[in-house]
């Protein structure tokens, strides 16, 4: 039977830490505040957004949102973008993904002035993390990271495998781990012979978005799991990208779903909050 890398439990020590710097910062005259932009009524996104909400009372950060029509145009929201910029309440701007489809994503990720891009998406903060000198990290491959360090499992030299490739999840977290010393292979939706990569892995992130895709069979004995997944297969039942009942029996150590990575993103996004304000003030 895996431990549980119970992400939950961390991140609620994390916030409590930054609760703590939050208020010091406060004495030194530091007020921190999160824009977090929204736009239609994706209901994934809501709750996302809410949760960030939440993190940033309970850390006693200012959260601002702007909530859009669905129809809202690239100029209004670019237009929207450069006021937060220039306006010194803000410390960090997030828009929440994905955007309707009228709207150019990665128009909207480089217009963020990259000292408040707390999401580190912009081509600036992605540049800085392949050369291992950044200040903002994605807040997931951050999350994933913390948790493995907690949990007290080394990187150095292991065989780790991400399944998985994007932009915001699986290249940044593979980058991550070759920092820290890891031997990492990157597998996609082209990769052949996935579970041949998979079964190699002594750290296996998974960060696909199909449900229950890794199963124990793909699994090497002792590894640790992370299952970066979050998969609504009924209106209250969420899933990884792992199959949890076969994986913990192969698997040391594995993330829950939920529990997991997900708690872990949002004390990553209330850190880079905190480390915008410094940096902007
Ligand atoms: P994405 O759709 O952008 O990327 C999915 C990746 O999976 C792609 O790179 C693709 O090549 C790969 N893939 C697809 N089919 C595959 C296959 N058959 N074999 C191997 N690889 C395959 O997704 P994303 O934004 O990286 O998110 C991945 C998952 O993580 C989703 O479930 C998402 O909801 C979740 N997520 C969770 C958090 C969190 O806080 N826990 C944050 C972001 C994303």
């Amino acid at each position: 039977m895996a431990i549980l890398l119970k992400g939950k439990e961390v991140s609620a020590r994390i916030k409590d830490e930054l609760k703590e710097e939050t208020a010091k910062m406060k004495t030194r005259g530091i007020n921190p505040g999160l824009a977090v932009i929204i736009v239609g009524d994706d209901p994934a996104s809501r709750v996302y957004v809410n949760n960030k909400k939440k993190a940033c009372e309970y850390c006693g950060i200012n959260s601002y949102e702007y909530a859009l029509p669905k129809e809202t145009t690239e100029a209004e929201l670019l237009k929207l973008i450069d006021e937060l910029n220039n306006d010194p309440k803000i410390s960090g701007i997030l828009c929440q993904l994905p955007v309707p489809k009228h709207i150019k994503e990665q128009s909207i990720i480089n217009a963020i002035n990259p000292n408040k891009d707390v999401d580190a998406f912009h081509p600036v903060n992605v540049g800085k993390i392949m050369t291992g000198d950044y200040d903002f990290v994605p807040c997931t491959p951050a999350g994933v990271m913390e948790l493995i360090k907690e949990s007290g499992i080394d990187v150095n030299g292991k065989e780790c495998v991400v399944v998985g490739r994007s932009n915001i999840v699986g290249k940044p977290m593979s980058m991550l781990l070759l920092h820290k010393n890891g031997t990492v292979t990157i597998c996609h939706s082209h990769t052949k012979n996935l579970a041949e990569k998979t079964k190699k892995a002594d750290i296996l992130v998974a960060a696909v978005g199909i449900p229950n895709f890794i199963t124990g069979d793909m699994i090497k004995e002792g590894a640790v799991v992370i299952d970066v997944g979050i998969n609504r297969i009924a209106p209250k039942k969420l899933v990884g990208d792992v199959e949890f009942e076969s994986a913990e029996k192969v698997a040391a150590a594995i993330t829950p779903v939920p529990g997991g990575v997900g708690p872990m993103t949002i004390a990553m996004l209330m850190k880079n909050t905190l480390k915008a304000a410094e940096i902007n003030n």
